[in-house]
């Protein structure tokens, strides 16, 4: 569950209130083009609901959604980057996550071979 009674920064680019370069959206999923991209082609993948802080609790709760985040980035790594990607959900602080509202990294294009860093 998000802690915070303010609404999060992926709210608020849902909401309209921030700008942000949008390339999907439906009911419960919004996409848009990372501000600071590590890849080529670099996309968050965002469920609109910001009850979820982490894949964790995302997956436990809501499978349903967080197969459809799967589909969305498969949908869109078609669309942007020959169907070919990496997926990454930063869990925790530690491990480099600064926004605790669930959204996973598309990160495609010709990514650095042998890593899995950004
Ligand atoms: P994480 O560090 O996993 O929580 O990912 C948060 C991501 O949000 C980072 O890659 C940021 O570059 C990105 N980000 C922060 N602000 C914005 C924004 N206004 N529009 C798009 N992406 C953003």
């Amino acid at each position: 569950m998000s802690t915070t009674a303010e609404p999060s920064l992926f709210s608020r680019i849902a909401a309209r209130e921030i700008p942000a370069d949008i390339v999907f959206e439906n009911e419960r999923i919004i996409a848009f083009r990372d501000i600071a991209p590590k890849a080529p082609v670099h996309l968050l993948v965002v469920p609109k609901t910001a009850e979820f802080a982490n894949v964790t609790e995302l997956a436990a709760a809501d499978p349903a959604l967080l197969a459809e985040v799967v589909a969305v980035a498969q949908q869109l790594a078609d669309e942007h980057c020959d169907g070919q990607y990496r997926l990454v959900f930063n869990t925790g602080a530690q491990a480099g996550q600064t926004i605790f509202h669930v959204h996973a990294h598309l990160l495609g294009g010709t990514l650095t071979e042998g890593t899995l860093g950004q």
